[in-house]
């Protein structure tokens, strides 16, 4: 189909002036605008296709090529190809809505900057908070007592910002808008409009416990549940606990980053509750019975085969930590470790010295060097 010369559509002689092109143009946006003609396909058409003849006759240069080149020489240049649908709405509004400000008793119209005469429910920020646990209350779960001052809805109002009986007021500087436009030269300057900070309303008597803002800032209190076998760097999201919503949003969300201390004796590998039990050699050498007592307290009777390596792990199956998905859990994992003693009692010396003759080691003396004591033993 062939393309409508710019200046039929506009209906301006090709020696228009700009003051001339954007009267044309006002007119038939303002006869064609989508708000006076609702569901009328034909007359959006016609405003679109005003919209693009305005949009390059109202460029200096695009005109210019325009008038040069005709169509080819400027389609592309709106970057959608430009066929008469080139432009859609939002463009249109975004590009020209500074020129339907006095077309409409200065309120500005279509999809952007609607007059608002009372506040937006806005959602609350999430919080972020870190905890640390010991280990055994990640073993265990545990309630942590969480203490911090967040936004809470304003009861006084309900959350509304008004006094009792009082309301919004439209804004009587902007209409409602929020911003003032004003006349510079051909173009349409857009300001926000101080006597309401761009919020298009005003609250004529605030609420005094919040001073008008819906909400406020409250020391909170309350014990969050941390389930058992939680893990160092896991995060919880406690619903409703981060900041109230504004003029009654939603509140968001708490999170939690948790950290878990390093413990003495305990450690976790995965799942699994690992942990050391010191034994004598005769007992490695011989096997033995010993009782351990877990992070949480409770005995564990261990089975130590003979001739036990240092290193050798006993695994009692169940007792590790509990795993945040289904409701297995991990392993204790229990090291066999070989207490040396430093102190020997004269007997004890004596039974270790025969001892080491009988296998064939030498241990030095007291003031010998230890190196002799491993060259012998090892050579
Ligand atoms: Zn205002
Ligand atoms: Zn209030």
């Amino acid at each position: 189909m062939q393309k409508q010369d710019y200046y039929t559509t506009l209906g301006v002689p090709r020696n228009a002036t700009l003051d001339a092109i954007k009267a044309a143009y006002r007119a038939l946006a303002l006869k064609y605008h989508p708000d006076r003609n609702p569901d009328n396909k034909e007359a959006e058409n016609k405003f679109k296709q005003a919209a693009e003849a305005y949009e390059v006759l109202s460029d200096e240069t695009k005109r210019q090529r325009y008038d040069q080149f005709g169509h080819p020489g400027v389609d592309g240049s709106q970057g959608h190809g430009g066929h008469g649908h080139g432009m859609n709405m939002d463009d249109i509004f975004s590009n020209f809505g500074d020129i339907f400000g006095d077309l409409f008793g200065g309120q500005q119209s279509g999809r952007r900057g609607r007059k608002k005469t009372a506040p937006t429910a806005e959602r609350g920020h999430d919080l972020f908070k870190e905890v640390t646990l010991s280990l055994k209350d990640a073993y265990l779960g545990c309630k942590y007592e969480m203490a911090f001052s967040r936004y809470v809805a304003c009861t006084t109002c309900d959350h509304k910002g008004t006094q009792p009986g009082t309301t919004y007021q439209t804004c009587k500087e902007c209409g409602g808008l929020g911003q003032k436009n004003f006349a510079q030269g051909f173009f349409m300057v857009s300001q926000t409009c101080a006597s309401c900070a761009g919020n298009g309303f005003t609250i004529p008597s605030p609420c005094k416990k919040c001073s008008g803002q819906s909400r406020v800032r409250e020391y909170d209190t309350f014990s969050v549940n941390v389930p058992s076998g939680i893990y160092d760097g896991a995060e919880l999201r406690i619903k409703g606990k981060g900041d109230a919503g504004i003029f009654g949003g939603p509140v968001g969300d708490l999170i939690i980053k948790v950290h878990v201390a390093t413990d003495k004796q305990f450690q976790r590998v995965e799942d699994n509750l690992v942990c050391s039990v010191i034994l004598t050699y005769p007992q490695l050498v011989f096997g033995s019975q010993v009782e351990i007592a877990s992070i949480d307290g409770t005995k564990e009777t261990i089975k130590i085969p003979k001739g036990c390596q240092v290193g050798h792990e006993v695994v009692i199956p169940g007792k590790g930590f509990n795993k945040l998905r289904g409701n297995a859990r991990g392993n204790l994992v229990v090291k066999a470790m070989c207490h040396i003693p430093t102190k020997l009692t004269e007997p004890a010396k004596e039974a270790l010295m025969t001892y080491s003759a009988i296998i064939g080691t030498e241990p030095a003396q007291s003031g010998g060097s230890i190196s002799s004591f491993f060259k012998k033993f090892l050579g």
